[in-house]
């Protein structure tokens, strides 16, 4: 007997997390290396007094928060258990009835299991040459049955980042049914000028959609805890897809402290900032075609070799993301990690 599975769930890729091997340095999951933020551990044990109760449902205290930073009305924010989560429910929010989501391909490896989760067809528009979205392709992908258009910017896994006038164009080219859904995960590590904060320049636009999260630059990523910015319908919108108590107390409590602790925040993106400096350059002598990176992590367009490369790495004790055929994906780590991916890549290209 058949059972009453959908058949296109069989289709979707499974997620796959970097590696974690004891001992090993971990660079396959663009975590921050320093550990939590000051504050952070006190805010989780005081919340641990109380985890036989339920969670504040509408996670008012972290919203208000991320309103005044953001300086939009709270009903716009919208929280969610990791930013990936919140995607997924975008995606059901505008899901079904053969709508389409366009986006650019190769990026965050979530977005086709979400979008067919949601019970939408993905259109890949290839990235440029040199790793980018391409924009007017993205564009010209976009039909009558397109419900969203996704951004990825910095993209993962490639790096470089979409400037103003790319999204200029993108949001006066899109008509308003269409919602142009920016996700900033990485957008801390942003120092291209031309780059913008999208919160900031196009938050107030009626299909803008802008997802963050508390897990790269705020270092909370095993708590899960990531966040939307959009207008009040859309808002209103994912935030009944969000299953109820979904941000739990201890991570609510902790991306408060982590707020706090905003200085320290900065001060820990700006080493990585430099080391990314730093191993872009000394990557790009063994690599010329590493493209730029807004992020924390670089790409290595290795193609075929990218698997042998991550074996390489992982037999010298170091995890790096592969994606076969592509490149690989390396997070940025503290700087003696870097120079032991830099050796390791040496020896490789050698
Ligand atoms: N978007 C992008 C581009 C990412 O790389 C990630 C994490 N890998 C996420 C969203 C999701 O992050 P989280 O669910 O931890 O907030």
């Amino acid at each position: 007997m058949t059972k009453p599975l959908r058949d296109e769930l069989r289709s979707i890729p499974l997620y796959v997390p970097g590696k974690a091997v004891p001992d090993a340095v971990k660079l396959s999951s663009n975590e921050v290396p320093y550990g939590p933020l000051p504050g952070v551990t006190e805010a989780i044990a005081s919340a641990a007094q109380h985890v036989h109760l339920y969670p504040d449902l509408a996670v008012v205290a972290l919203r208000d928060a991320l309103a005044a930073r953001l300086g939009v009305d709270a009903e716009r924010v919208v929280t969610g258990t990791g930013s990936v989560a919140l995607i997924g429910h975008l995606m059901q929010a505008v899901g079904g009835s053969g709508g389409e989501i366009v986006y650019s391909w190769r990026s965050f490896e979530a977005y086709p299991i979400t979008a067919t989760v949601a019970g939408l067809r993905s259109v890949h528009v290839p990235n440029t040459a040199d790793h980018r979205h391409d924009i007017d392709a993205m564009i010209a992908a976009i039909g009558p049955d397109t419900r969203a258009v996704l951004v990825c910017t910095p993209n993962n896994p490639t790096g470089p980042a979409v400037t103003a006038a790319e999204l200029d164009r993108l949001f006066d080219a899109v008509p308003e049914s269409v919602l142009v859904v920016i996700d900033e995960a990485y957008r801390e590590f942003v120092t291209d000028p031309d780059c913008p904060d999208a919160v900031e320049r196009y938050a107030d636009r009626p299909n803008a959609v802008v997802f963050r999260t508390f897990s790269k630059a705020w270092g909370l990523a095993a708590l899960r805890v990531g966040y939307m910015v959009a207008q009040p319908d859309v808002a209103d919108a994912v935030r009944r897809c969000v299953i109820p108590f979904a941000v739990n107390a201890p991570a609510q409590a902790a991306a408060l402290a982590a707020l706090e602790a905003d200085g320290e925040m900065r001060r820990r993106v700006d080493l990585v900032i430099s080391e990314r400096k730093r191993i872009l350059t000394a990557a790009r002598e063994y690599v010329p075609q590493v493209p730029d990176s807004q992020a924390n992590f670089f790409w290595l367009p290795l193609g075929d070799k990218a698997l042998a490369f991550a074996a390489h790495c992982e037999a010298r004790g170091i995890l790096v993301r592969p994606f076969a055929g592509d490149g690989v994906r390396v997070t940025i780590g503290l700087p003696e990690e870097n120079d032991a991916v830099l050796d390791a890549l040496r020896e490789f290209m050698a």
